[in-house]
């Protein structure tokens, strides 16, 4: 199995970086990954950070998937993901809607357990509050086109999307924009609610097995139905476009537009049906609110494409 450490770590998407590893379609690896300070710069004593210079959301990689062309889309399918002993979260003084409360940073570190009634890993967020942890993958992505993406922005080749139904068991379809892909992801969150609200969620490390597959690009291709609907998640019942943009209306525009696209070619119903079906189906949820860009997706029930004989490669 091939592994990726932590000391390969990048806090831009983009093409020409050398490669952490090689690997081939349909070959699974495991990334190790920082949290989002640059792995303990910040600590309950030391809420700013003893490295100002340090990575901002730092994503191990990038891994070079033979075969990937521009043009064509990788499915990363995600395993197990596995977090250290503890999180940790920090107030923001700019930043997140909460910021006007509060006058100086403020950090709170907390460990992970496993509950004895349920076998659940999670933690005690005070004498009185036990919360399940809900393990999700805030950045992850393919090289971006052009110069490239820093890690902090999320986009159409990924990146930090924060959506926390990019977990265990989910299948997540970005596209290729250089060759060989480049995948790389970090920012674990052992949970964080739907819009990141304060400005991080609790920002762990730990490591993440997937499986990569190449799509091949065109039509009738495989790759050629989804190109415009991506970055694109399967998780749970449902199948989801993320979208980002400046604000929160057009992010939510585009992911039910192109939700709305996706739908009709796979279940050839035309623009009034499946436009129908989207208002009676669909449902737009905020993602993030504190990124660069704003990201919202939109929610389909899997087993409706299904019984149009829409499938997903
Ligand atoms: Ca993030
Ligand atoms: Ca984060």
């Amino acid at each position: 199995m091939i592994t990726i450490s932590k000391e390969y770590v990048v806090d831009i998407l983009k093409g020409g970086q050398e490669p952490a590893a090689y690997c081939e379609s349909g070959d699974t690896a495991v990334f190790e990954t920082k949290d989002c300070y640059d792995d303990d710069d910040i600590t309950e004593e030391n809420p700013y950070g003893n490295h100002p210079d340090g990575l901002e959301n730092p994503a191990t990689g990038p891994l070079y998937v033979q075969g990937a062309e521009p043009g064509d889309v990788l499915k990363v399918e995600i395993g197990k993901i596995r977090l250290r002993g503890y999180g940790i979260m920090r107030t923001s003084v700019t930043d997140g809607a909460f910021h006007y409360l509060y006058q100086e940073k403020t950090a709170r570190r907390f460990y992970f357990e496993t509950n004895p009634d349920t076998g659940r890993e999670g933690f005690w967020f005070d004498e009185k509050l036990w919360l399940d942890c809900d393990t999700m993958i805030g950045v992850i992505g393919t090289a971006a086109e052009g110069d490239g993406v820093l890690t902090i922005t999320p986009g159409v080749h990924g990146g930090n999307m924060d959506c926390n139904r990019i977990t265990e068991g989910s299948v997540l379809y970005l596209p290729v924009h250089v060759p060989g892909a480049l995948l790389s992801m970090g920012d674990l969150h052992a949970r964080m609610g739907d819009g990141e609200v304060m400005i991080c969620g609790l920002e762990t490390g730990g490591t993440v097995e997937v499986r990569v597959t190449v799509l091949k690009g065109g039509e009738p291709a495989e790759a050629g139905v989804l190109w415009e609907a991506l970055p694109l998640l399967v998780s749970g019942k449902q199948v989801m476009t993320i979208q980002s943009a400046e604000s929160l209306d057009e992010a939510a525009a585009m992911a039910a537009q192109k939700m709305q696209r996706l739908t009709a070619k796979l279940t050839r119903l035309d623009d009034v049906n499946s436009g129908m079906l989207m208002s009676l189906l669909g449902n737009l949820v905020i993602c993030q609110i504190v990124n660069p860009l704003k990201t919202v997706r939109c929610e389909f029930p899997l087993d409706v494409l299904a019984a149009y004989g829409g499938q997903l490669p």
